[in-house]
């Protein structure tokens, strides 16, 4: 089945994922240093002085939330470049049907169409998965 893209868009797109995935990485990095290093045993340090350590805990959690946030992305990325090269890139994971290119501009890792990314949301809004 060929790519529902062309070649150029194909380029692009790959260029942005590979400067995506370059940037999320470096984030993460930055995160990674924070959570071992000064930063946080800093504020951590600060906040037991002025017995504020929940919101020291905070300050740690949310560093955590946002890393996991990135590795996600940063997954998200390859899939997307892995799917670029497969030639399946722009076709919905769950029906194979082409993915609106206005929305791969958008969000260059969708991997769905929006109909079954927002069925997925709604399943999971609903708190349960649906059956075939
Ligand atoms: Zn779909």
């Amino acid at each position: 089945m060929p790519s529902p893209l062309s070649s150029f868009q194909v380029d692009a797109i790959k260029s942005e994922l590979l400067t995506l995935l370059e940037h999320l990485r470096e984030d993460v990095g930055h995160e990674l240093q924070d959570q071992q290093g000064e930063r946080v045993h800093e504020a951590m340090k600060e906040a037991h002085d002025r017995g504020d350590e929940a919101s020291a805990e905070l300050e740690a959690t949310i560093n955590i939330t946002n890393m996991s946030r990135h590795l996600g992305e940063i997954q998200e990325c390859q899939d997307a470049l892995q799917r670029l090269a497969s030639g399946s890139y722009g076709l919905c994971l769950v029906c194979g049907e082409e993915i609106e290119l206005n929305r791969l501009k958008a969000n260059p890792v969708s991997a769905r169409c929006l109909s079954c990314q927002s069925k997925e949301e709604q399943d999971h809004y609903e708190g349960h998965s649906a059956s075939m």
